[in-house]
């Protein structure tokens, strides 16, 4: 017998697992049933009213096996002799198009500028410790790509409930906890990412696709408008039957080959701020109304916030991005002379901060001093905005801060506050460095803030900037039916880089599509031609 229950628990209902076991058996009507079977299948945290509710669903079987949770497994078939394609970055997108490929028959062979996750951290204890950026292996570059080192957080806007679905499978079969197909708000963690990352890299070395490091793409081989292969830093020249470019939204270096070549590139419109850090316990104090602290069972709070701003007639949000609770901040610059911040938690996201992005968004008509760089004018602003922070912050990987009521009174700190931010603060007033838009706005936008989260806004709470690498200042447009290139065919521009996916999950999936679309258009065609 199977029975399906929606729940209402409590937090120690939900998170005790005896207790769960007991309670739910007992709500069900079925505790004097022999081997019950209790799965979770649904489960989110309901903090609106001052006692905090977790609603759960559950399927209880009782003298019937369970069905298996997923579906997808780590059997792929053996690809090694087929033609392959060749995919450019290893991060969520690329790794999924190249296990999409393999699913589908076709040899990937993975270029990636940076080192495997292992040999990264190397590259991030040095980052963090002797303020030294290698412009290949970082918070953004290296195998994973950017979000090897993050929260994992693995929400999305897409409602492609069954390509989101197919995502989680994956990584649950390369070792994620399954909690992540249920919870409504789902992370891994940057504690358990790089061994998942490693073990999607060997189901695609074990079915005999390829993934090669240090292997920087500097040019393409195009002839006839059509892309034969890549050139890499070492003059090697590799070809394939497409290209999947997957290089995020910080490689620099690719928006501006593609601009030198005359490939159709376009600016974007994206956002800039700060992060902000509070102590994660004000946070829980606001989010689940609690005296003290959240206790042993609910997890550490996250918000959510935006504000809409009108300045000179123009409105724009600005809005919390990347909530990393229990987190840590990081220094996620990709070149030496600038300054990036960026956030990240462990699993159990047990740190003393809680730190967000705070963005406002900019439109191509905010920058009109920039519109002579053309299709790079939002990203030669971003840089500008960062290599600013580099020289006020003391040239260094030290950060400029800024407590948050010193900053809307436009008052330079005193003294900061402690931070998990490793490299260091130096006390700076944001109003001097920031574009005066983005300082405007956010500082109309924290004050109301707090009508939201009462206690949100505050001066134990210090901005840390600048937060520049949200999204990618400009989209390598594509065709809406077969994703490629509009001038350059078998070339497939996809994820975060291209503008066409906003996070880990969602470039796992255009990954996919895109190998896909690249895999439909060859088994049509004929590839001599
Ligand atoms: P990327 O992950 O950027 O991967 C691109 C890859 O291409 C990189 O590995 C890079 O080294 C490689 N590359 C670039 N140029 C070349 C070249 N010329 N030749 C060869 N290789 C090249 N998102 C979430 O959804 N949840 C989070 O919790 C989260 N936290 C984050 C925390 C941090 C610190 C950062 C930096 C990002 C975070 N993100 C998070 C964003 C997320 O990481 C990105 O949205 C996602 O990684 C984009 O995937 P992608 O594959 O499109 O590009």
């Amino acid at each position: 017998m199977k029975k399906e229950l929606q729940l209402v628990l409590s937090p120690e209902e939900a998170y005790d697992e005896a207790l769960f076991q007991k309670t739910v058996a007992e709500k069900s009507g079925l505790s004097s049933h022999k081997n019950l079977i209790i799965r979770t299948t649904k489960r989110s945290i309901d903090a609106r009213s001052k006692k905090v509710k977790i609603n759960v669903t559950v399927e209880i079987f009782s003298g019937q096996n369970p069905e298996p949770l997923i579906n997808s497994g780590k059997d792929y078939p053996n690809v090694k002799n087929s033609e392959p394609i060749i995919i450019v970055g290893a991060g969520p997108a690329g790794l999924f198009a190249a296990l999409r490929a393999i699913e589908l028959g076709v040899k990937p062979i993975v270029l990636e500028r940076g080192k495997d996750v292992r040999a990264r951290r190397r590259d991030l204890a040095a980052l963090n410790k002797e303020h030294i950026v290698n412009p290949d292996s970082n918070y953004c570059f290296g195998e994973g790509g950017a979000g090897t080192y993050s929260d994992g957080k693995l929400y999305t806007r897409s409602k492609k409930r069954g390509d989101l679905r197919r995502i989680m499978e994956i990584l649950v079969a390369h070792g994620a906890n399954e909690d992540i197909l249920v919870d409504a708000h789902p992370h891994i963690g940057t504690n358990k990412l790089p061994i998942l990352i490693a073990e999607l890299r060997e189901s695609i070395l074990a079915a005999g696709g390829e993934v090669l490091f240090n292997t920087k793409v500097t040019d393409f081989l195009i002839e006839k408008d059509s892309i034969k292969g890549v050139v890499t830093s070492d003059g090697e020249k590799i070809s394939g039957i497409g290209v999947i470019l997957a290089t995020g939204h910080s490689a620099r270096d690719v928006f501006h080959l593609l601009s030198r070549k005359n490939i159709l590139i376009e600016a974007k419109p994206f956002a800039l701020g700060v992060r902000i850090e509070h102590d994660q316990k004000l946070i829980d104090r606001i989010q689940y109304h609690c005296q003290s602290d959240r206790g042993p069972y609910l997890p550490a709070s996250s918000y959510s916030l935006v504000q809409q701003t009108v300045l000179n007639g123009k409105q724009r949000g600005v809005f919390s991005f990347c909530m990393c609770p229990g987190g840590f901040i990081v220094p996620s610059a990709s070149s030496p002379g600038e300054i990036v911040v960026n956030g990240m938690s462990p699993s159990r996201r047990d740190g003393k901060f809680a730190n967000s992005g705070m963005v406002v968004a900019v439109e191509l008509e905010d920058l009109p001093k920039y519109q002579k760089y053309g299709p790079l004018s939002a990203l030669v602003f971003q840089q500008e905005v960062e290599q600013a922070a580099w020289e006020v912050g003391g040239k260094s990987q030290v950060a400029p801060a800024q407590r948050m009521m010193d900053f809307v009174n436009n008052k330079l700190s005193k003294d900061l506050l402690e931070t998990s931010y490793q490299p260091g603060l130096k006390s700076a007033n944001f109003n001097d460095f920031l574009p005066e838009f983005i300082a405007k706005r956010l500082a109309m936008a924290l004050p109301l803030m707090d009508k939201k989260m009462k206690g949100y806004y505050t001066n134990d709470a210090h901005l840390v900037g600048v937060e520049s690498r949200t999204s990618s200042p400009v989209r390598i447009p594509r065709t809406k039916e077969g994703f490629e290139h509009p001038q350059i065919s078998r070339l497939y521009p996809c994820g975060e880089g291209a503008g066409f996916a906003g996070g880990i999950v969602s470039a796992a999936m255009d990954g996919e599509r895109c190998a896909e679309k690249l895999i439909e258009k060859y088994a049509k065609m004929d590839i001599g031609s």
